[in-house]
């Protein structure tokens, strides 16, 4: 089954385009401060190692603005400068050659600073981001969602009438329910790309949780051309959560995955930890090798009994009894290793079919 997403305009943000079928954009956040150069260069250079596609940063001060020329030096990440509150801040940020803006429409809403801000983004062809978030609305009905899109299409009216169409929209919600009535709502009202996210989760596991149920209603939908997963935690963390979810929907593979059982009575071996090693394993192969391996599964089975045949959808897989690891290859057992050379015997096959998928 293949999604069908929803028909957007295009927005170009730096060196990526989203929306009008272009793959959905991974975003994370700086979460050092930008005039921190030497700190926010090493988080970027991470950030892009780690796959991220587009890095948002706040705006505090125009020392932060200011920050982004430096920034961008350093990177090919597209930067998008976080602004509250100060409508001169997002000047500054524009000036210094930021690739796009985040105005929050509960804090920047005066008609005339969004005009001067929307005037100096369409001389320098920088998109917007229309931020809506519950926290920073005052909303007084029960309708949290209907909020948030009536202060979305307020806002957007004064973007209309200055003719400025680069806009991106989202709409977040510390309720994963209203965020995605809001979304579903305002997906039906325009054909702005949507960034989607939901905001305030809790503990990392709890973010996970939420983030995954509440975009993936959304991306099932059709809906959404760049996600953020907000979590607690380094903001590559982030990324790689991002790429599980996306992945885990076939909207966009990103690397050999790998499939483990959950383990029952059956397993015999510390099936965790050896999940755990050849994880970092794959983790050493690099970009162009994860990208040959973008459709591959591998497996770490728990058992021989039923490892090989509950795994049967994997290119290449091992199940560990307590003495012998079986390797298989779609479902059938075709050799043994000892169990201490498992998971290196499986990642040298692995990196045999990536020697011959170099040489065709
Ligand atoms: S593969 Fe074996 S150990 Fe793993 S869950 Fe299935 S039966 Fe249990």
């Amino acid at each position: 089954m293949k999604i069908k997403r929803r028909r957007t305009k295009s927005v170009r943000i730096g060196r990526i385009r989203i929306g009008s079928g272009n793959p959905i954009a991974i975003q994370s956040m700086l979460k050092v401060r930008a005039r921190d150069i030497g700190k926010a260069t090493d988080q970027l250079r991470s950030l892009e190692l780690s796959g991220c596609d587009i890095v948002r940063l706040a705006v505090e001060e125009h020392r932060d603005a200011f920050a982004i020329r430096s920034l961008k030096r350093h990177t090919r990440l597209p930067l998008v400068a976080d602004i509250h509150f100060d409508f001169r801040l997002a000047l500054a940020a524009i000036e210094a050659g930021a690739d796009k803006i985040r105005l929050n429409p509960g804090n920047i809403f005066k008609p005339n600073e969004v005009r001067d801000v929307i005037a100096a983004a369409k001389n320098s062809h920088c998109p917007i981001r229309i931020g809506a978030n519950s926290g920073s609305l005052r909303i007084k009905s029960k309708d949290t969602a209907g909020a948030l899109v009536k202060s979305v299409m307020d806002y957007l009216r004064i973007f209309k009438k200055s003719r400025f169409n680069d806009i991106v929209i989202s709409l977040k919600g510390s309720d994963i329910l209203d965020t995605i009535a809001a979304y579903k709502k305002i997906a039906g009202l325009c054909d702005h790309p949507l960034h989607l996210g939901i905001t305030a989760t809790g503990l990392p596991l709890d973010g996970i949780v939420k983030s995954s149920a509440g975009m993936g209603v959304l991306l099932f939908g059709g809906i959404g051309d760049t996600i953020r997963v907000s979590l607690l935690e380094r903001p590559e963390e982030e990324v790689r959560v991002a790429k599980l979810l996306l992945n885990s929907l076939g909207i966009r593979k990103f690397g050999p995955e790998l499939i483990c059982c959950p383990t029952c009575g059956r397993c015999e071996v510390d099936l965790p930890k050896k999940a755990k090693k050849f994880q970092d394993l794959l983790d050493q192969l690099g970009p162009q090798d994860k990208a040959r391996l973008k459709n591959t599964k591998i497996a770490l089975m728990g058992c021989v009994v039923n490892g090989p045949g509950e795994a049967k959808e994997a290119a290449l897989g091992i199940a560990f009894s307590r003495h012998k690891g079986a390797l298989f290859q779609s479902g059938k057992v075709f050799g043994s290793v000892d169990l201490e050379e498992g998971e290196n015997a499986l990642f040298g096959m692995l990196k045999e079919d990536l020697g011959r998928m170099k040489k065709r």
